[in-house]
């Protein structure tokens, strides 16, 4: 069960992590221990009647300090600015990093959206009534750490090639893989997975105009395949049944294993250099796993042989 973990990267390179980021319950995550700057969190009052109750409930719960990616990650990094999360009202549904604030946003209306969404999945699958909070729990933490991700970009320069909206859902996928809190299951944080790929499908709508082709972002079909393919890539025996039941492709899933190494290792290559001081262990653990490119050459190898010349 934990060979699809040993498999990530992060893992790999992360592995003291597991006993800061685990070693609070999920209900009183704490900060990761490091010494770069703390995070900050408000919960910004909304005008809107029709979202007061949201906004209290957000609150009185303290959220985004109950969310175990983000706390794994605050104060690991050595940021230049101080990062702050918010929840606010928007005027629409939203997510989004601010480069001049320096925070990153959750809108109250995104939860009650999420929340609509989290009742349909509930009746499709037949799920028990706690379903439609744990899908919107779910995809906030996929939505925070792919906003986290361009904070991170931005704050510390990364280099990124290609689309930065596909490199952060990696970086986010990555991130729920490894940091996930101590009293979840590898099937409770698959699952979580999953919930936010199926948000990622619902927007779809089969029919594009010029516009989405051209977006930042890849078409929710494209993103919610890729996703799938970094969870099937982590343990592909274990997720056989993906394949058959057509959540991915056989052409595709051939390759995830090679993907799913290939982005945890530019991931980890990017974001080492930036490690705060009190993550010296991560380090050197990043660097053994770094050195040791045999398998990530005979995996590529074998997801693509190579012809030879007869
Ligand atoms: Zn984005």
């Amino acid at each position: 069960m934990l060979r699809r973990f040993r498999d990530l990267a992060l893992l790999a390179a992360m592995a003291a992590a597991t006993c800061t980021a685990h070693a609070a319950p999920a209900a009183t995550a704490e900060r990761g221990g490091g010494k770069g700057p703390a995070f900050e969190y408000a919960y910004l009052p909304p005008v809107s009647d029709g979202l007061q109750a949201i906004h209290r409930r957000v609150r009185d719960a303290d959220l985004l300090r109950q969310l175990p990616e983000i706390q794994a990650v605050d104060g690991m990094f050595s940021l230049p600015l101080r990062l702050r999360y918010v929840t606010a009202e928007c005027g629409e549904f939203g997510a989004f990093y601010r480069h001049e604030q320096v925070e990153v946003v959750l809108c109250y209306e995104t939860l009650r959206t999420l929340y609509d969404r989290g009742l349909e999945y509930q009746a499709a699958l037949g799920l028990d009534k706690a379903a439609p909070l744990h899908y919107v729990r779910a995809n906030v933490r996929f939505i925070l750490l792919h906003e986290t991700g361009h904070a991170l970009v931005d704050l510390l320069d990364l280099p990124v090639t290609g689309r930065q909206e596909d490199a952060v859902d990696q970086l986010a996928a990555i991130l729920m893989l490894r940091f996930s809190a101590l009293d979840e299951t590898p099937e409770q944080v698959i699952g979580n997975l999953r919930m936010a790929a199926d948000w990622l499908l619902s927007r779809s709508t089969g029919a594009y105009n010029l516009d989405a082709y051209a977006d930042e972002h890849a078409l929710g079909e494209q993103r919610y395949f890729n996703l799938q393919c970094l969870i099937y890539g982590t343990d592909p025996e274990g997720f056989a049944g993906m394949v058959r039941a057509g959540d991915l492709t056989a052409a595709r899933a051939a390759t995830c294993p090679a993907e799913t190494r290939r982005v945890s290792r530019a991931w980890v290559r990017l974001l080492m250099p930036h490690l705060a001081p009190g993550y010296e262990a991560y380090r050197e653990e990043a660097e053994r796993y770094l050195e040791d490119t045999t398998t990530v050459r005979s995996r590529s190898a074998a997801a693509r042989p190579v012809s030879r010349p007869s």
